[in-house]
């Protein structure tokens, strides 16, 4: 695939299993309340949620770049992924975050009427093919995390 160099202006992420790894699940299958463990966050249960290795350069990375970076999950517990992401610090990253149930086509059309941008300038970032097929139809690039994780390697071809 041809990527036109710093032509990417907004980088939108998933969160489970992009951003973190909810100890094997998703956020909404943990429970409050949480404590911060050295890097991780563990829950009541004492499930550990884990960023992935390369998140804190990715999104660093990005701001320096002066990139715009926004969220989209269709998570079940938005309060618990709202209060995950400020736990990690890695709120303030993130402009407009669109955090609740439904089709990703919705959480998108939001995002672009919220940053003003065309399509064609996003690239998005999801481990579910579901959401990359739906959200790839609005022409939005999607790169699809079939391993899980959004890595330093699938970022950098777009900067
Ligand atoms: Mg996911």
């Amino acid at each position: 695939m041809f990527i036109l160099q710093g032509f990417m202006k907004l980088f939108v992420f998933d969160l489970d299993f992009t951003i973190w790894d909810a100890g094997g699940t998703w956020c909404d299958c943990t429970y409050p309340p949480y404590q911060k463990k050295g890097n991780d966050i563990i829950d009541v249960d004492g499930r550990m949620i884990s960023m992935y290795p390369d998140i804190l350069k990715i999104l660093l990375k990005l701001s320096e770049s002066n990139k715009m970076i926004s969220a989209a999950s269709r998570t079940n517990a938005p309060d618990i992924a709202d209060q995950l992401m400020k736990m990690f610090d890695i709120h303030h990253y993130f402009h407009h975050p669109q955090i609740y149930p439904g089709s990703k086509v919705s959480h998108f059309k939001i995002i672009q009427q919220n940053f003003n941008i065309d399509y064609s300038q996003m690239v998005f970032f999801d481990d579910e093919y579901r959401n990359i097929d739906e959200v790839s139809k609005l022409g939005v690039t999607c790169e699809f995390l079939e391993d899980g994780g959004v890595h330093w390697r699938h970022v950098e071809p777009y900067l």
